[in-house]
């Protein structure tokens, strides 16, 4: 079984509990004005032509390969709690090949943490539910036309498989990257906590910056950036949102 990756990084702290190792499948159904990997969106393995000359991007492995890097780092995932985390891209776009690396990790006792835009067909996503130790699930913005504005797909499915999924016992992190001027707003903010306040159990959430260090990229890949004139979010106005989501009864964490 092999698939398309675009970067594995070791001894990562922000993607799931502990020590993790984070691998990035490559290709991904949504278009996110503030992504941060942009070269991580088309499928397959891919020559950009970017400033500097072709690039290419990803490469095909096979779940042996990978497993056999996440499987050095045992010994820190150990002593810290961590594990493996499956991002992207998106990484339910490669069920297969993605439930093939779960299945593996999981028969050698590796914690597994799944990073999902939740856009997937809802089967595919409770399969993976069950190889799964945690979800990372992304919500971007709560009203579906500037959903898909901003990420090119609405949110229809993406909220039905969250449903499905807490009506599941895999624990899940709900993160939020905040992009000023487009989901920073008092009234985007007060649509997130009343959507997840209303969920069928309570979900932590993670407020995350978005860099504004992501629109270099874009020129690298030969990519117009999409937000060049974004600033990043203060300090002060990610406090002023988590202290409003907490009014209003969810959990944020750092
Ligand atoms: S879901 Fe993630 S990888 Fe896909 S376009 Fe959005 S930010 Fe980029």
């Amino acid at each position: 079984m092999k698939g398309v990756i675009f970067d594995i990084k070791r001894f990562a702290v922000h993607d799931g509990p502990g020590i993790r190792t984070t691998v990035f499948l490559k290709g991904c159904p949504l278009r996110c004005s503030w992504c941060h990997n942009p070269e991580s969106q088309g499928f397959g393995v891919a020559t950009l032509e970017g400033r500097t000359g072709a690039i290419e991007v990803g490469r095909s492995v096979s779940v042996a390969d990978v497993v056999d890097t996440v499987e050095r780092d045992t010994s820190f995932f150990d002593e810290s709690g961590g594990g493996v985390t499956f991002s992207g891209g998106e990484p339910l776009a490669q069920p297969d090949f993605l439930m093939a690396l779960l299945e593996r990790c999981g028969a050698l006792d590796i914690h597994r943490a799944v990073d999902t835009c939740g856009e997937a067909r809802g089967d595919t996503l409770l399969s993976v539910a069950a190889q799964t130790d945690l979800f990372l699930f992304d919500l971007k913005l709560s009203d579906s036309v500037r959903h898909r504005e901003f990420t090119g797909v609405g949110i229809e499915r993406i909220r039905d498989n969250l449903m499905a999924l807490c009506a599941t016992e895999v624990p899940i992190e709900l993160r939020v990257p905040v992009v000023p001027g487009i989901n920073d707003s008092a009234e985007e903010i007060a649509a997130l906590a009343a959507f997840v306040a209303g969920l069928p159990r309570a979900l932590p959430l993670h407020l995350l910056a978005y860099h504004s260090a992501a629109m270099d990229k874009y020129p690298r890949f030969g990519m117009p950036p999409p937000l060049p004139d974004t600033p990043e979010p203060v300090a002060d106005d990610l406090t002023s949102m988590r202290r409003r989501l907490e009014a209003a009864g969810v959990e944020v964490r750092q």
